[in-house]
């Protein structure tokens, strides 16, 4: 099941919600407005490729951490 991001328009609320349907029925939890907006989904961004920044213990020569920042 996705979660959707949503913000409330009236008190600026930001909350996240698992809806099951494609127009699900939602308000703010906290001022219970239903004038929010959907940011995005978590998980429905398949098409997107996501570029791959773990190669796998990416170190350089000169040191053996995970985080080769310091050194490049
Ligand atoms: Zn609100």
């Amino acid at each position: 099941m996705p979660v959707y991001e949503y913000k409330c328009n009236d008190c600026n609320e930001n909350f996240e919600k698992l809806v099951s349907g494609a127009n699900p029925d939602v308000s703010c939890p906290k001022c219970s407005s239903k004038n929010i907006t959907k940011k995005f989904s978590l998980f429905g961004m398949s098409g997107v490729e996501k570029p791959v920044t773990s190669a796998g213990g990416s170190g350089c020569s000169s040191c053996t951490s995970s985080k080769c920042k310091s050194c490049h």
